[in-house]
């Protein structure tokens, strides 16, 4: 009796997080310093990546999710999807030049 009300809590704290959304991934819901489902390491070799939205994805997780859409939107906000940049460390490093 007491597991219905621990998976309501559970799912109250889940939404909460995807709204948040700012340090953990939309798609996987891993934080953005963790590692994505498919990925084997944190870090470089999953590199977190911003669409022109504002929505900030792994790399890979986007990507995936891209090549099962016809349309390549947003999964957030349904915008046209495109890359903004490759992560915040690259971004600097572009303004900087
Ligand atoms: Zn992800
Ligand atoms: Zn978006």
């Amino acid at each position: 009796m007491t597991w219905d009300v621990k998976i309501k809590k559970w799912h109250a704290v889940a939404a909460w997080t995807w709204d948040a959304g700012d340090d953990v991934c939309g798609i996987c819901r891993m934080p953005f310093d963790g590692c994505p489902p498919d990925g084997k390491y944190p870090g470089d070799d999953s590199p977190v990546v911003w669409g022109v939205c504002g929505h900030a994805f792994h790399l890979q997780c986007i990507t995936k999710w891209l090549s099962s859409q016809t349309e390549q939107r947003c999964p957030f906000c349904r915008r046209t999807w495109e890359y903004k940049s490759a992560g915040p460390v690259q971004m600097d490093a572009e303004e900087a030049s």
